[in-house]
């Protein structure tokens, strides 16, 4: 099938909306940082090049410095963004070279930028677009990848790619449109997993949902009939209903928001929010869930911040208040909780089918159910002991299983006479918070010699909202006879 090039003024538009916030992500305060970081970030992501470059700079603030420093040292500073050898000869060679041809000051042209060593055409357009605002469209890996799916050429080099895309649109859009493909490209369109089914180009798209063969691989793309819209039939992306620039200060609903397709919504996540990996390089920490950062929330102007009581302090809810910024806070303490959630942020973000969908099977799952099963004590801690009591979200689904759970009330601390006294049919450990692993479980076994000590997924057991029936599955799954 012969491919369409997408309506460009429509693709252009969809972006802006969809990536707001996209920029550069390598941390800089001159074209020498940007350069130097721009070297190390080949083969590396922006992230751990970020963490890098402060102690490099500390120590070689400009080109004169890092012109005259010892190779070895300049390698220990930079040995993880990984080629360190090389990288710390280029970026020693280009110092040198900045003095000697530009009287230490970095060039403002392509042609001379590209001259560097170590500085290509991509590094060079980079630079100027970033520290320069000389219009330029730098194509990355990110960049190749989605222009080639979405039509927009069909070159096999970036420099191919580049001049078309310099053809097709206009150019005092290069800039935004650069950092919008490469948000793109990271958040949605993956190399080997694209999100069509949460992609807001969906409908522009000639390869999305494997309607013809993805040039990037050459395979069709992955999907699953009947959870997206299609492109013949064009619905308002997701990004235009509900609230659009997202905190999540609750890592398994910044999870629940990219499987319901709103990955371009959010703007702010805490340490913790790790899943998908992408989001770490993506999205911008505002710190940990018991404190979180207002000054940076307040920064990200979001239009909502998501809380959850038992994660995150009141004292956060407060401080939102103060700032004008909205915010929703949710408690779940049950899988009955998890369904009103689900159907109430369905509701507020836009996307009530899904929600209303995954609350109705997870009903119909809980219909029925034999209760009063084995008495089982789920620990979430060692040194000391704690326990899950029966009163939480981990009690209810443990319930819901056809166990009985006991270990009292929330989250009790426990002496090792008080352990002894539960005397449980199952005791479950979790892999998470606690790290435990089968060094504990043999040891737990030597304990509670008539019970069963299982290990279990300590994500599916505590991420509510995005892994609730995958908990609810793997505890039903456990053999009772
Ligand atoms: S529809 Fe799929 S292939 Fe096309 S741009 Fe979106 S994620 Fe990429």
């Amino acid at each position: 099938m012969r491919r369409k090039k997408p309506d460009s003024k429509a693709l252009m538009d969809r972006l802006a909306k969809a990536y707001p916030d996209a920029k550069c992500a390598l941390d800089h305060r001159d074209p020498f940082e940007l350069v130097v970081a721009t070297i190390l970030s080949a083969q590396c992501t922006d992230a751990r090049v970020n963490l890098t470059t402060p102690a490099l700079f500390a120590r070689f603030p400009d080109p004169a410095s890092l012109a005259s420093a010892r190779q070895e040292e300049a390698e220990a500073l930079i040995k993880s963004t990984g080629f360190f050898r090389n990288k710390a000869k280029n970026i020693i060679a280009m110092a040198q070279a900045l003095l000697d041809r530009h009287d230490g000051q970095l060039p403002d042209n392509l042609e001379q930028l590209a001259a560097l060593p170590g500085v290509g055409q991509k590094t060079a357009n980079v630079v100027l677009a970033n520290a320069f605002d000389v219009p330029a469209l730098a194509v990355d890996t990110h960049i190749f990848r989605v222009a080639r799916r979405l039509g927009l050429s069909t070159a096999n080099t970036p420099e191919k790619v580049e001049a078309d895309l310099c053809k097709t649109f206009p150019r005092e859009l290069w800039i935004p449109l650069h950092h919008q493909l490469i948000f793109h490209g990271r958040r949605v369109c993956e190399a080997r997993k694209p999100d069509c089914d949460a992609c807001p180009l969906l409908d522009l798209c000639p390869t999305g949902l494997g309607q013809i063969k993805d040039p990037h691989t050459g395979l069709r793309l992955a999907h699953t009939p009947g959870q997206a819209p299609v492109a013949s039939q064009p619905q308002p992306p997701p990004s235009e209903i509900g609230p659009k620039r997202i905190v999540s200060l609750v890592p398994s609903m910044t999870e629940l928001l990219v499987q319901w397709g709103l990955a371009q919504r959010i703007v702010g996540r805490t340490r913790y929010c790790i899943s998908p990996k992408w989001i770490r390089a993506t999205v911008p920490s505002v710190g940990g869930t018991k404190d979180a950062d207002l000054t940076k929330i307040r920064d990200l102007a979001p239009d909502l911040v998501l809380l959850e009581k038992d994660e995150n302090p009141k004292e956060t809810a407060e401080g939102l208040t103060a700032l004008g910024i909205p915010w929703r806070v949710f408690e779940i303490k049950t899988l009955k909780d998890c369904i009103g959630a689900w159907r109430e942020l369905g509701t507020l973000l836009g996307v009530p089918d899904q929600a209303k969908a995954r609350a109705k099977a997870l009903e119909g799952a809980l219909k029925g159910r034999k209760k009063k099963g084995p008495r089982t004590l789920t620990l979430i801690w060692k040194g000391p002991w704690m326990a899950a009591g029966e009163d939480t979200y981990l009690g209810d689904l443990v319930r819901q299983s056809g166990l009985t759970p006991i270990g009292g009330n929330g989250y009790p601390t426990l002496g090792e006479e008080e352990l002894d006294a539960f005397v449980p049919d199952i005791v479950l450990l979790p892999t998470e918070p606690y790290r435990f692993n089968a060094r504990h479980q043999g040891e737990l076994q030597k304990r509670f010699p008539e019970a069963r000590v299982l290990l279990v997924d300590g994500q599916a057991m505590t991420w509510y909202l995005s892994r609730t029936e995958e908990g609810l599955e793997q505890l039903r799954a456990i053999d009772l006879d």
